[in-house]
């Protein structure tokens, strides 16, 4: 056959595209992925606030739905491996509610409904969010997890081909938009396996109910830390080991002068490649009411950490044995990328170096909800920045008429 692959998969996207696998007539074998994938020429990867948001801006800058319009000139499609709307919200423990969460920055163009504080978030966003789908209508697949992200050849325009547990698409370019939940950070400690106790990570928790009389010790610097140590010292002995010292803001936070010189640091060091670190490590910790009470009770007299476990208990930075009956590792979330490993984007120092959305080294690949966006109200203009930054590169391309919501018919 003449021509590059690429040369080849582009004249393919004129064949039938329903989605199954596609067979070669002339020797009757079974197609590879490559052959069975559907094309799009943008794939969105997650459907959190992220994802909605830039699934939103490109409808409205004219990409159409590559399940209405496969044979578009420019068309997108969205992939989710959540059952239902609501990215990682749909899986927050019950007590974290309306009043309790940091903010909730609105979806593009729809305001939240009025929810009542004590309302969990797990209920509330998820529906706000799905909501936001019926009346968006966005080409959204799920339950749809992307196993792994590869380059179809060595054309450094060529497409990439996204391998799912469902259909394979071909696509010139992925939005990357996988949150955080499913990759813990669980650090390693002499001694771990022979702990007798529970450990267990914040996603996994339930309620304080669970420790009730028990001596828990809570690992972690950050707002889930100090939420849950305030929970579970309620009904619990809790102890509270962090790495260093943990920083409380005394001053406000104000968006527009804190926030920004935040959002300024975490850009540079995303520009510069740095390996990722939690949020709180650049804006400190702020005195909630729930951290006040936790301080009243008494729960936030921090200890260093830990040097081992043993299988009754810890022991101490100064040697001495504290038992204890379970360990919380609220020691936070990292990207979880593990499906564009194929594509080797971390530099020697682990992270991934920016330009805007787009990962500096592969134009191909936008990262949102990631860096500097990691938050509802960055993962928001993530999105909004990654679509304009693909409608200006795909603008050669004759643009079907605007639309703002999305057909799925
Ligand atoms: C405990 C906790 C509390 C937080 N509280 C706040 C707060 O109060 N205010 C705030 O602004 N931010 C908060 N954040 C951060 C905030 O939740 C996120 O930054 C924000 O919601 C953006 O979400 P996202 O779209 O990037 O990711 P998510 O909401 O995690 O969505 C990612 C989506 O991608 C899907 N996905 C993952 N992997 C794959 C794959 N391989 N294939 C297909 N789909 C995949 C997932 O199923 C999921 O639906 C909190 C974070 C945590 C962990």
């Amino acid at each position: 056959m003449v021509g590059s692959r690429t040369q080849r998969m582009r004249r393919m996207r004129e064949w039938p595209r329903e989605g199954r696998a596609v067979r070669d007539t002339r020797t009757d074998a079974p197609a590879d992925a490559e052959n069975a994938a559907r094309f799009a020429t943008v794939v969105v990867i997650g459907a959190g606030q992220a994802g909605l948001s830039a699934g939103y801006h490109l409808a409205r800058r004219g990409f159409a739905s590559a399940l209405d319009a496969p044979d578009g000139a420019r068309t997108f499609v969205m992939l989710d491996a959540n059952p239902a709307p609501g990215g990682a919200w749909q899986h927050r423990w019950a007590s974290l509610r309306m009043a309790t969460v940091n903010g909730i920055f609105d979806l593009p163009d729809h305001p939240k409904p009025a929810t009542a504080p004590e309302v969990s978030s797990r209920d509330a966003v998820p529906a706000y969010f799905g909501e936001f789908e019926r009346e968006t209508r966005l080409p959204i697949l799920r339950p749809v997890t992307v196993r792994a992200v590869t380059r179809l050849d060595d054309d450094a325009d060529g497409d990439l081909l996204v391998d799912t547990d469902a259909d394979p698409w071909r696509t010139r370019a992925i939005v990357n938009a996988t949150g955080t939940w499913n990759a813990p950070r669980l650090p390693r400690y002499p001694g771990q396996e022979t702990f007798a106790g529970r450990q267990l990570h914040t996603r996994d928790y339930v309620s304080a109910a669970e420790f009730a009389g028990q001596r828990v010790a809570v690992v972690g610097g950050g707002i889930s830390a100090v939420q849950l140590l305030e929970e579970i010292s309620r009904v619990a002995a809790t102890h509270w080991y962090t790495r260093r010292e943990p920083v409380f803001r005394d001053g406000g936070f104000r968006p527009e002068v804190e926030g920004r010189e935040v959002i300024a640091r975490v850009t540079a060091d995303a520009e510069a490649g740095l390996p990722g670190r939690s949020i709180v490590s650049y804006t400190g910790l702020a005195w909630t009411p729930y951290a006040v009470a936790a301080r009243e009770r008494g729960a936030l007299e921090r200890r260093p950490m830990f040097t081992a476990l043993e299988p009754g208990g810890v022991r101490e930075a100064d040697g001495t044995f504290t038992p204890v009956d379970a360990i919380l590792w609220a020691t936070g979330f990292q990207p979880d990328l593990r499906h564009l490993d194929p594509l080797t984007l971390r530099n020697e120092l682990g992270g991934i170096a920016l330009r805007g959305t787009r990962v500096a080294a592969e134009p191909r690949v936008h990262l949102i909800g990631y860096g500097p966006s990691q938050s509802t109200v960055g993962a928001n203009r993530a999105g909004r920045d990654a679509a304009r930054a693909l409608a200006q590169r795909f603008s050669a391309a004759p643009a079907p008429e605007t639309q703002t919501t999305p057909g799925r018919s």
